[in-house]
């Protein structure tokens, strides 16, 4: 793989080509969310050797709402057995909307961990292994598989979340009732709110997703903050899950792991190559930023990035 700087002339033409698509609407049903600057626009990449790109509004930092799926999942799988977690939420697409209010699978539990009632479930599971630890745990591992010292919670952003989410609230209920739940909705919904309202730049995400593909460790260390079992498990249920019911299609079309939220961010990951991180506020009716699915689409196709490519 060609080092970051000699993408840079195709990262730039991809860039302003996404730059030109305008479709899609910033998020409104968290009420802060929708007054964020709609043309807002960042792509980073980092290489596992360390070595960055930015280009646009790389310095703006925007909430990770659902790419916090992939860390609370992450948390969970580096302390509870397999057995443990597949009682709790299974590994399968659903085919629906993020926020669906719950179907669950033949063993009763919600499909997979990057939909909203699969990671209200794994939110609880954190705060039964932390108890009034559980946010400060949670913040320590974000932080350092994102490469920093510390992150900080908008706490604009989790409020407004906490004061109007009701959808979220009654998967929440439905889970408690079906004793998928083991502490009170409200503490579990606060915490998984709060991890939707983790603060990051784009450059921030394509760390992360450097580290993904670096086997667990940021690329300027040589300390592993995940373990190689946990990285193999969240990747997968990106790959297969992690694009909402359009999961398939990006298979297809990209190739490679990635996750969404509805604040306009995209994670992304080349296995042994490089991290992604792109932000356009305005998103598509299945929670995706369009341009963020622009990009990828292109870097996969122009690079060769596709993890089947032939
Ligand atoms: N906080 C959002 C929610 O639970 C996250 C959804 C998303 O980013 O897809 O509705």
């Amino acid at each position: 793989m060609n080092p970051v700087s000699n993408i840079e002339p195709t990262v730039r033409e991809i860039f302003e080509l996404a730059l030109k698509l305008d479709e899609g609407k910033v998020t409104t049903y968290i009420p802060e969310l929708a007054g964020v600057d709609p043309d807002l626009f960042a792509l980073s990449i980092c290489g596992t050797d360390g070595r960055t790109l930015n280009m646009g509004d790389t310095g703006h930092m925007f909430t990770m709402q659902s790419i916090s799926k992939v860390l609370s999942y992450a948390l969970v799988l580096e302390y509870y057995d397999d057995e443990t977690i597949m009682e709790r939420v299974g590994v399968e697409a659903t085919g629906e909307d993020f926020d669906s209010i719950i179907k669950l699978d033949h063993h009763k539990r919600p499909f997979n961990p990057m939909v909203n009632a699969g990671a209200i479930a794994v939110t609880d599971m954190i705060i039964s292994r932390f108890k009034d630890e559980a946010l400060v745990k949670s913040l320590d591992l974000f932080a350092s598989v994102l490469g920093k010292n510390e992150v900080s919670v908008d706490e604009a952003v989790f409020m407004s979340e906490y004061r109007t989410g009701e959808r979220n609230r009654a998967i929440a209920h439905l889970l408690k009732n079906f004793s998928l739940l083991d502490n009170p909705v409200e503490e579990v919904l606060a915490l998984y709110f709060k991890h939707c309202s983790v603060q990051i730049t784009t450059s921030d995400l394509a760390c992360l997703g450097a580290t993904f593909s670096n086997k667990g460790c940021p690329a300027s260390s040589v300390r592993q903050v995940l373990k190689r079992e946990t990285l193999q498990k969240v990747l997968s249920v990106m790959l297969t899950c992690g694009m909402y019911n359009y999961a398939g299609q990006w298979v297809y079309d990209v190739g490679f792991p990635a996750k969404s939220g509805v604040s306009g961010g995209v994670l992304s990951m080349v296995p042994d190559k490089m991290g992604v991180g792109v932000f356009s506020p305005r998103v598509d009716d299945k929670g995706s930023s369009p341009r963020g699915v622009l990009v990828n689409k292109l870097l996969s196709e122009r690079l060769n990035l596709h993890i089947f490519a032939c």
